[in-house]
């Protein structure tokens, strides 16, 4: 019976495996970084394109390693340039990734994981549930697709799309060193941002990290009672808790995270909404990123508003909050925040 071996994605080597790889492999050690610069500078797809390697080198690489970047399986390209794609990886996980271009920046929103268990109330992506978490270098792949569709540098990514980043803790910070790798993407730390719901050991966790990388904690009610219905998968991480742990958070790191805040028509505008927001953030060092919810054809939550928006930014900064008002990117091609989801409506890719 043949037999078949499966070859590794040299892709999910870091740095110091590729040092051992050349070594092992008899090369002097300045091979490894030009590895490297193949795989995640030009984000190359084959070994023949390695072309300051020597051919005997690339056939031995070939003999051990694969690549399997994904494949884009769909996209859809909004009025305000933002293009939002389905990546399929090898295993046949499908993830969606945007792009968003303005005035010579590029930034990406990627994928943590395949789905999400968390539930989120008004998140196309909690309605389905969670089919896996992704790796390291599934998260990178993303940024890399976008970078080359655009052929442009990504200057922020944010950790936005599907997926809770830290119910994914250790993939996630890999993938942020990657994309911060002065070798590699070399994205600036603070403009890769981490959006969590509020899971409160991965936020203490992510304080300890030597890296000036973003916090940003998707807040969306200082009402308990109205953040467990909005939010139930961090239900035992209480307000209370959550704003101490903050505060721990700012204290460590002296870095000032954001609170993202959609606003439901009727569910967290009214007045003693605003004022438990107000509570909860006045004398902390924060910013309150207000977005009007996104409107989700099946869902019964509706977005609230524009005046009730503009006075609750009001109220937060008459008590001295930062607080801006955000409008989502991509809502013509169902990719802004909360409306991730896979759907069959997705144009094939080019169409
Ligand atoms: S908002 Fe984020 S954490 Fe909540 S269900 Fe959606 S993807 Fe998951």
């Amino acid at each position: 019976m043949q037999r078949t071996t499966m070859r590794r994605d040299i892709r999910t080597l870091k740095p110091e495996d590729l040092s051992q790889l050349v070594s092992d492999l008899g090369q002097p050690a300045f091979r490894a970084k030009q590895i490297g610069e193949w795989l995640f500078q030009k984000n190359v797809r084959s070994f023949d394109e390695m072309t300051n390697l020597p051919k005997a080198l690339r056939e031995q690489l070939a003999e051990r390693y694969s690549f399997s970047a994904p494949t884009e399986t769909a996209r859809q390209v909004s009025r305000d340039g933002s293009r939002k794609y389905l990546l399929t990886f090898s295993d046949g996980t499908a993830v969606e990734t945007v792009g968003m271009p303005r005035r010579n920046k590029l930034a990406v929103c990627i994928s943590t994981q395949a789905g999400c268990a968390m539930g989120c109330a008004f998140c196309a992506t909690g309605m389905s549930g969670l089919m896996r978490s992704l790796s390291a270098r599934e998260m990178v792949d993303q940024v890399l697709h976008v970078a080359d569709d655009f052929n442009e540098r990504v200057t922020s990514v944010v950790f936005m799309g599907q997926g809770e980043p830290f119910a994914n803790f250790d993939a996630t910070v890999e993938a942020l060193r990657m994309l911060n790798d002065p070798d590699g993407l070399a994205i600036g730390a603070r403009h890769l941002t981490v959006s969590t719901c509020g899971i409160i050991p991965s936020i203490r966790r992510f304080a300890e990290l030597p890296e000036q990388f973003t916090l940003a904690v998707s807040l969306h009610s200082a009402v308990q009672e109205t953040r467990n219905k909005l939010m139930p998968g961090v239900k035992k991480f209480t307000l209370l808790r959550l704003h101490e742990t903050l505060q721990l958070y700012t204290e460590k790191t002296g870095r000032r995270p954001s609170y993202e805040f959609a606003m439901i028509d009727g569910v967290n505008d009214t007045r003693p909404e605003m004022e438990a927001l107000v509570d909860f953030c006045a004398g902390t060092l924060c910013h309150v990123n207000l977005i009007q919810l996104n409107d989700i054809p099946s869902s019964p939550l509706k977005p609230s508003p524009q005046e009730k928006v503009e006075r609750l930014q009001h109220l937060l900064e008459m008590h001295g909050v930062e607080t801006t008002i955000r409008n989502s990117r991509g809502q013509d091609i169902d990719a802004a925040c909360g409306q991730l989801k896979q759907r069959f409506a997705v144009k094939k890719a080019g169409e």
